[in-house]
């Protein structure tokens, strides 16, 4: 009868085993760590994708879509490792080795390790369904807590996204706003509520995160961003702005800052029953002015706050953004640059239309003419 000690003898003959120093030759090659998640807590090797050996042969095609890279799998001593080079090479891989003695020949040999960062358990359970999740898991979730998004508005975009992105985990919120909550915001505006009619609006939406998830900081600006404030404020550093601004003065002024700050917008409008999401990344896609070079003359503006608007549409339309935000925050999945994404509630449609950067835009064009900021005056389409 073959007794585990055979099995693995046997096993090390047909596959390759590699000491340290053999295996950093190796160019290119994928370090792929077997052991469980608390050993990989305990320090890993630098440079190493943690797939437990148990989900080894259900995710090694995602994180080596390539059969002919060079891979080194490790594991604490070099048994489970070696049973993982035989089963990859089962899978199709062409270059694979088990590092000898693993990790503790390697620590005892005072080669580099990292400690991971790690969740705490609290946090653990708090995220469990973003943990459960591989494009996201510890690192992406990590990523989020690291994230800093800045809303410009807590009124019926930033709503929907601040209460979103508080539960997400995302670390940090800045949200700009000089408003008052008065009775005609709680249609829509959902972070808001009667507890805190006639209190700003950010420290209402402040209240609100913090009672929702103590881990988001939430830097409020209760002012109104101008030409004069967006520079500092945009200097606190942010990795990207969601604008639910409902004005053009505004999303001008957040455009340009944008461009010249090279942060990533998330945009969002509304009007009545029509919602529009799209990200302008600078660089990579279109700007607003890109769109629409200049604000539309007074009698062709579609829309103040007055102009009426479903109240859930702002909240289709803001987790739409805040989708966008995740997804940018985490490094996953494919962002809507240079794709407007249109949804009509009344019809309940979704259209998409491409967009794309203007050469001659007067901001992220070749040639630029408009280089400094520009206070438009508010006007409404009455
Ligand atoms: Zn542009």
């Amino acid at each position: 009868m073959t007794t585990y000690r055979d099995l693995l003898a046997q096993t090390k003959t047909e596959i390759s085993e590699l000491d340290a120093r053999d295996a950093q030759e190796l160019g290119g090659a994928a370090w792929i760590d077997v052991r469980e998640l608390d050993e990989w807590q305990e320090g890993h090797l630098p440079g190493a994708v943690h797939i437990p050996r148990g989900f080894l042969e259900s995710r090694i095609e995602a994180a080596v879509p390539d059969k002919e890279q060079p891979v080194v799998l490790y594991c604490a001593s070099a048994a489970r490792s070696a049973f993982a080079a035989k089963s990859l090479q089962g899978l199709g891989y062409e270059n694979v080795h088990s590092l000898a003695g693993g990790f503790t020949d390697w620590k005892r040999n005072g080669l580099e390790i990292v400690m991971p960062r790690t969740l705490s358990p609290e946090k653990r359970t708090r995220y469990s369904r973003h943990l459960l999740i591989p494009e996201i898991g510890e690192e992406g979730q990590l990523k989020l807590l690291d994230s800093r998004v800045l809303l410009i508005g807590a009124g019926g975009l930033g709503s929907p996204a601040a209460l979103y992105l508080a539960a997400a985990g995302v670390g940090t919120l800045g949200i700009i706003d000089a408003d008052i909550v008065d009775e005609t915001n709680l249609q829509r505006q959902i972070v808001h509520s009667l507890d805190t009619l006639g209190t700003p609006k950010v420290d209402s939406a402040k209240r609100t995160i913090n009672a929702l998830n103590p881990d988001v900081e939430v830097i409020g600006y209760r002012e109104r961003l101008t030409s004069e404030n967006i520079d500092r404020i945009l200097d606190d550093g942010w990795d990207m702005i969601l604008d639910g601004a409902d004005n053009f003065p505004t999303r001008y002024l957040v455009n340009d800052a944008s461009v010249w700050h090279d942060i990533p917008v998330v945009h969002g409008s509304i009007y009545r029953f029509e919602g529009q999401v799209t990200v302008f990344k600078p660089k990579d896609g279109p700007c607003y002015r890109c769109l629409f070079p200049e604000p539309p003359p007074p009698e062709l503006a579609p829309s103040c706050s007055e102009g009426g608007v479903l109240g859930v549409l702002p909240g289709i339309v803001g987790t739409l953004q805040t989708n966008e935000a995740i997804k940018l925050a985490a490094g996953i999945g494919e962002p809507l640059v240079g794709r407007l994404l249109l949804f009509d509630a009344l019809s309940t449609e979704f259209n998409e239309v491409r967009i794309e950067r203007n050469p001659q835009c007067p901001v992220c064009g070749d040639h630029p003419t408009i280089t400094s900021y520009i206070d438009y005056v508010e006007f409404c389409a009455r």
